[in-house]
């Protein structure tokens, strides 16, 4: 059934070479129990690792049915290992972290067969004894319960070969007993099994020993009396490659396997996990809370533009290049009532125009007193700006002719001097004058720092006059008819402003506003804002996926020998490369999961204390836990190659 020609294999290790196999040939048949013997580096395991398809020879041939074995590829090997053979170590190499069920049922992770394995996998330990124990992990057994568990493992896949590399020798002589009682049960019911050992006692049990010393073999005795002929069991001469399944991943929930033991390791490590996902959680976190004030912000604005009024400009004094410095001779244009007449005039590019002026207002009410700021508006302004109470009324044409001494005043000032009583014709006194309330202003909330509600109205006439002392308005807000006769409306106005006040072509001493401006600069704004936060995020994703991808070195390195063992027992290239993806990705995924919760917590925090406006959108947690699995498939991609790559030989003598 397995043949060896003339097999050589030669170690480097640095300079030295050791020849560890020089010429080996033999021929095993089915239903054999063979123990190979020798002294300590004479080449037993090195035979062995070759006979189980865990290594290649440097120069002969391996046949299995006559097949040569050894131009199979790396996953082809794989297959045959999981379908044809079954391993027993000296170390066990049992995973601890799994129950000893969990084990068992593992090479058929690997077996691409459909079907509830469990129950198989409890068969097996009741064939070896320890039906009782399923439940229970490695560390929880003694070494020869152990070693137990290894051979129900070997079983699980119903294996031609069982394959022994000195089974006994981390075990007293009682464990050894009881070992090869399993072995001599096995072979009792037909099992090939070729075994290692260097104690007499042991290859005892053996029906044929092989003796190696120096790399060859020196002797080859059957037991005497027993006829050849009688144990190579006439059998079907073939052995599938892939196993019975395909070897599609995503087929009978491997993923879902892989899934589970990706949870558990994760979950082994809970400290180790948290801290290696911070990276991303923050970065995840950032980008949420980011977006939420962006949106809100960008809302809030929108809403704030709104409530100026669409198409407004304001025309001021002064040069629009240089803020309050004034420039050169410092010529300030100054504009009266006559001017807003003549701006209203200009109909029907020009909706609505209002003089206003600004100043401060000390307001007094019973004992309590307050400082706001104080706004002398036109009639057209209520209209205009949106500013026309809802509760009381907005001032008469007559009033603003007659400097009607009312006020209408914003709902941080009711609350400041009223309370909850209705401010509604009491009489306050701003800058020491009397005056009625008669409405409130509608709530507009805060533009950047500014609170918008702490305002007082009053006719401009009164302002300018009785209250503020000025003979010339602040600023002019014009409406234009509509968007898109903004740049007309314009022109119209400073050659009218121009020849009223006979300025020069070149003189800039007024200049117009528009709001759209003004909305397009606060847009650009919060767009180099966001790019800001942005790079930020992306900068600790990436360190956080570097941070990703460190932890999955170490993991992988840490789990040298597990993933040796998983190779051995049938695992491919892809099935190993999938199992470190997948912990990545879960890694990455739980870490974006709760950045997204913690980044709608930051922005609820931030909107209520701060007072700032925040909107979580659907869009920006679909895209960062998109984001954050991309981070974990990118760099897990690295690790996860590097423990696929491993040789299963290399991979289990790993220290
Ligand atoms: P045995 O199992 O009979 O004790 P081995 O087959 O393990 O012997 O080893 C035979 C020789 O090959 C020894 O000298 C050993 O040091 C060497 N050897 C075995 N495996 C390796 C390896 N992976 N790298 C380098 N040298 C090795
Ligand atoms: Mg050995």
């Amino acid at each position: 059934m397995l043949e060896l020609r003339d097999v050589h294999r030669t170690y480097q290790i640095g300079e030295s070479t050791v020849q560890a196999l020089r010429g080996v040939s033999v021929i095993i048949e089915r239903g054999e129990f063979v123990a190979i013997m020798g002294a300590s580096g004479s080449g037993k395991s090195s035979l062995l690792q070759i006979l189980g398809l865990l290594d290649n020879p440097d120069k002969g041939e391996f046949l299995i049915f006559g097949k040569n074995v050894n131009t199979l590829s790396e996953d082809e090997q794989a297959g045959v290992r999981n379908n044809v053979a079954g391993f027993v170590f000296q170390q066990f190499h049992l995973l601890k972290r799994m129950s000893i069920v969990e084990n068992v049922r593992l090479p058929h992770i690997y077996s691409g067969l459909k079907g509830d394995f469990h129950q198989e996998a409890k068969e097996r330990l009741r064939q070896v004894g320890l039906e009782e124990r399923v439940d229970h992990t490695p560390n929880q057994l003694s070494g020869g319960e152990q070693q137990r568990v290894a051979i129900a493992r070997a079983l699980v896949r119903d294996p031609l070969i069982i394959f022994a590399d000195e089974p006994t020798g981390n075990l007293d002589s009682k464990n050894s007993a009881e070992i090869m009682k399993i072995f001599k049960a096995l072979h009792d019911q037909g099992k090939t099994i070729i075994m290692v050992t260097h104690e007499n006692d042991i290859a005892a049990y053996a029906e044929r020993v092989i003796t190696m010393r120096d790399g060859v073999i020196v002797t080859d005795e059957r037991r005497p009396g027993l006829a050849l002929s009688s144990m190579a069991v006439a059998g079907e001469n073939g052995f599938e490659l892939q196993g019975a399944g395909s070897a599609s991943l995503l087929q009978n929930g491997r993923l879902a396997g892989f899934m589970a033991q990706a949870f558990q390791s994760i979950l082994a490590n809970k400290m180790r996990s948290f801290l290696s996902v911070l990276g991303i959680l923050v970065g995840v976190a950032s980008v949420i809370a980011m977006m939420a004030l962006g949106e809100g912000a960008k809302a809030a604005m929108q809403e704030q533009l709104k409530s100026m009024g669409s198409n407004m400009l304001s025309i001021r004094g002064g040069s629009a290049k240089i803020h309050g410095a004034a420039q050169g001779a410092g010529a300030v244009a100054r504009f009266t009532s006559l001017d807003v007449d003549a701006l209203a005039a200009l109909r029907p590019v020009i909706k609505n125009a209002a003089g206003v002026v600004n100043g401060n207002a000390r307001i007094v009410y019973g004992n309590k007193n307050w400082s706001s700021s104080l706004t002398g508006a036109g009639f057209d302004y209520g209209t205009m700006r949106a500013s026309i109470p809802t509760v009381g009324r907005w001032f008469t044409r007559e009033e603003i002719q007659t400097r009607a001494k009312s006020a209408i005043i914003g709902v941080t000032v009711v609350k400041e001097l009223f309370g909850s009583s209705n401010p509604i014709g009491k009489t306050i006194k701003i800058n020491r004058i009397n005056f009625m309330v008669i409405g409130i202003a509608p709530a507009k909330g805060f533009a950047g720092p500014q609170d918008e509600d702490d305002v007082v109205l009053i006719p401009v006439t009164t302002a300018m006059y009785r209250v503020l002392g000025k003979d010339y308005l602040s600023s002019i807000f014009v409406e234009v008819a509509s968007p898109s006769l903004i740049e007309q409306a314009k022109t119209s106005i400073s050659e009218l402003i121009r020849k009223r006040h006979r300025l020069k072509a070149d003189d800039d001493s007024f200049n117009i506003r528009d709001m759209t401006e003004i909305q397009k600069m606060l847009t650009s704004t919060t767009q180099t804002m966001s790019l800001l936060l942005g790079s930020i995020a992306a900068i600790s994703l990436l360190v956080g996926g570097i941070g990703i991808m460190n932890i999955m070195l170490v993991s992988v390195t840490e789990r040298t020998r597990e993933i040796g063992l998983r190779k051995a027992i049938g695992a491919r290239k892809n099935d190993i490369m999938l199992q470190f993806l997948v912990e990545s990705v879960g890694l990455t995924i739980s870490g974006g999961f709760i950045g997204v919760l913690a980044g709608i917590g930051i922005s609820l925090i931030l909107s209520s204390f701060a007072g700032w406006a925040v909107k979580t959108s659907l869009v920006s947690v679909v895209l960062a836990t998109a984001f954050s699995a991309l981070i974990g498939i990118f760099f897990g991609l690295w690790p996860a190659k590097k423990a696929a790559d491993l040789k299963p030989l290399e991979a289990l003598r790993y220290e």
